[in-house]
């Protein structure tokens, strides 16, 4: 073993990794960053097995009241067409997860607030459950609510919130949403908070690969992460979409093959940091390369959120260019996923809820 592969395995066993050092684990390439994927994988294997979970993924609507710079659902966006799935259709689409077991699924949506919407996320929730006799964990991603909202919403039945903190700097998160008093760091912050004291599994995450993100910025996610004690992860690659307002800083990112590349090193390191999380292999990262999921949960990922959107809705939820499955059916895409799955040595947790450990070891 060289020096370079000692400090790395050295890495691995560290208890309070520091912020340089998890500027280097970020910064590794080539032989290097396959020692770190060794490690991040053997952690896994060790604190929650190589069993993959399946959320199937509705997106609900993308209607949105937010702004956000970088999405290509944003309000401002005039092209797109805007939808909402009927109750049957998110039944029907709760019910194929049911029916194949995927024991989970994620309600996401654009954010609004409105008496009327809150009140049917409610009934929805409340509708799921009675359809699929309580057999299913929920996942709620519907933005910042109040804390009433989310009071409302677990007690209908959600179990867990995804709620990305986009960049846990706050100068960087004031550069990618507009200053208008509706997009707050604060605001943010207070909603992630709000559904911890609400004993929800929170998850939240960031884009990687931002214009005028660092390494350090990096870094700093992650031991936000830890500082918070969040039991979910989700990260993805950031995807440039040419009608937002940050498509004009596109010459300052990396290739996408760095971005793909930076999203793996977040995850091995995020799974060597925060042993028993659970982290998504995101589609984002499966749009960056055919097999970027499957790279993913090799080296530390445990979830993966397969899209069961009725198709017809599936062009108009374009967050980013690029975004793969928008014509395939939910049944068609299982079969492969199967196979995909397999090849990377982990089974699939059928019918399991797939808790995070970290949930319930804080509790
Ligand atoms: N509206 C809710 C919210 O913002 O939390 C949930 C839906 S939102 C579309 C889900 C996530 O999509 C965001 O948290 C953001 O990180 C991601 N996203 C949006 N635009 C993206 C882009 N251009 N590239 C990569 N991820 C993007
Ligand atoms: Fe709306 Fe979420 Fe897109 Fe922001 S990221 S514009 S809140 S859908």
């Amino acid at each position: 073993m060289n020096n370079q592969t000692n400090q790395i395995a050295f890495l691995g066993i560290k208890e309070d990794l520091t912020l340089s050092d998890l500027r280097y684990m970020l910064s590794l390439r080539g032989e290097d960053q396959s020692e770190l994927f060794k490690i991040s994988s053997s952690v896994k294997e060790k604190f929650v097995g190589n069993i993959v979970y399946f959320r199937g993924l509705i997106e609900y609507s993308n209607r949105c009241h937010k702004n956000c710079f970088y999405c290509g659902v944003r309000s401002g966006m005039r092209a797109v067409n805007r939808y909402q799935m009927t109750d049957e259709e998110v039944i029907e689409a709760a019910l194929f997860a049911f029916d194949h077991n995927y024991g989970s699924i994620v309600i996401q949506a654009g954010e609004r607030d409105s008496k009327l919407y809150t009140q049917r996320i409610s009934q929805l929730i409340s509708k799921i459950h009675q359809k699929t006799n309580n057999q299913m964990h929920i996942t709620l991603s519907l933005g910042e609510q109040s804390p009433d909202t989310y009071r409302a919403w677990k007690e209908s039945g959600a179990h867990r919130y995804l709620l990305r903190i986009e960049s846990s700097s706050e100068e960087l998160y004031k550069k990618l949403h507009p200053q208008d008093g509706k997009h707050l760091y604060s605001a943010r912050m207070n909603s992630i908070n709000a559904l911890k004291k609400l004993d929800y599994q929170v998850g939240t995450g960031v884009m990687i690969g931002l214009p005028f993100q660092t390494i350090d910025h990096l870094a700093g996610d992650l031991l936000f992460f830890k500082q918070l004690d969040i039991d979910m992860n989700g990260m993805g690659p950031y995807i440039e979409h040419e009608g937002t307002p940050l498509f004009k800083y596109r010459d300052l990112l990396a290739s996408r093959e760095e971005r793909f590349n930076l999203t793996l090193n977040m995850v091995a390191s995020l799974r060597i940091l925060m042993k028993d999380v659970n982290i998504a292999a995101t589609t984002a990262m499966q749009t960056l390369d055919p097999q970027g999921r499957e790279k993913a949960i090799k080296i530390g990922a445990n979830v993966i959120m397969p899209n069961i959107t009725p198709v017809k809705y599936r062009k108009d939820y374009l967050l980013y260019q690029d975004k793969p499955c928008i014509d395939e059916e939910a049944a068609e895409c299982l079969g492969c996923l199967e196979r995909r799955i397999r090849s990377t040595g982990n089974e699939i947790g059928y019918g399991e809820w797939g808790d995070p450990m970290h949930y319930r070891r804080r509790r």
